[in-house]
């Protein structure tokens, strides 16, 4: 039986026992290449679930609407690695009860989608810490170090271009499980924090500050990306956040449902070296 097959079986399963509600996972998309979340709720649905190496968007971002979880119930949800460090996120800044979501995980390699084991967020620490030990995305490290050569004004001008064409749409917010706030600061008029329109200095905050709320928890999933209408490299500078939290402070965002969000927590042997 292929994974796709397996899993539509495991998705039957768990709603005909009653051991979940709702089983979040991926379906035919606009095109034979795209995949749309799809929010199956009876065994007679899951012929609808697809499963292959088309389907690439981090879906934890549907476990945080208020209310989904508030009923105790359990919810099941197809996860590659970087949904699964999405959970313990969320579980460590309070946003769901990691014993509430089965994951049906699964990896994408040589252009397959391969079955993980486990159902419980925590059963996936060893492969989380694996993941660590081979550092960040290596795709993403090349083009970073382009940037690193850069002078600081290289790189300004760089991001300015890049922010220029930003219109503001916060798609990049939208699809972004780690951005849950029921309101924004950007979307707070009363007193306006941020300035809406999209011209230099706005985007320059708008990007910055997400950047700034994102640093150690972005996951990689590069759903912002994929999300920005205007191709703006959104993960390269998450990326860079990411790197600065795992060389300094040895923080792997999502390792485990227990881990000290980095920029909320001290450790007497923190380097200080920014107050030197
Ligand atoms: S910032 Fe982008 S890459 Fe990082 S978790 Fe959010 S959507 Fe994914
Ligand atoms: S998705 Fe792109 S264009 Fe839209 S707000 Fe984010 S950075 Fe700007």
């Amino acid at each position: 039986m292929g994974i796709q097959e397996q899993y539509r079986t495991d998705a039957a399963n768990l709603l005909d026992s009653g051991a979940v509600k709702l089983v979040i996972g991926y379906g035919e998309g606009s095109t034979p290449e795209r995949r749309r979340p799809i929010f199956i709720r009876s065994a007679e649905e899951v012929g609808r679930l697809v499963l292959d190496a088309n389907c690439i968007a981090n879906l934890s971002a549907y476990l945080v609407p208020e209310g989904l979880l508030s009923d105790g119930k359990s919810v099941a949800v197809f996860l590659k690695p970087d949904g699964i460090r999405s959970v313990n996120i969320l579980a460590a800044e309070a946003q769901l009860n990691p014993e509430q979501v089965v994951i049906l995980g699964f990896n994408i390699d040589a252009g397959l989608a391969n079955p993980l084991p486990g159902r419980k967020a925590n059963e996936f620490a060893p492969l989380l810490a694996s993941l660590k030990s081979a550092g960040l995305s290596t795709d993403l490290q090349r083009e970073a170090d382009r940037l690193e050569q850069m002078t600081a004004v290289e790189r300004f001008e760089y991001w300015k271009e890049q922010f220029s064409k930003c219109i503001k749409c916060y798609a990049c917010r939208q699809v972004c499980p780690m951005c849950y706030c029921r309101r924004c600061i950007v979307d707070v008029n009363q007193p306006q924090w941020v300035n809406t329109s999209s011209h230099t200095l706005g985007n320059f905050e708008w990007n910055i500050i997400r950047a700034y709320h994102l640093a150690g928890r972005c996951v990689a999933c590069g759903g912002c990306d994929r999300a920005c209408p205007v191709n703006i490299p959104l993960r390269l500078l998450n990326h860079r956040m990411s790197k600065e939290a795992l060389d300094t402070f040895d923080h792997f965002a999502g390792e485990s449902a227990d881990q000290k969000p980095v920029l909320a927590t001290f450790r007497q042997d923190d380097p200080e070296t920014f107050i030197l």
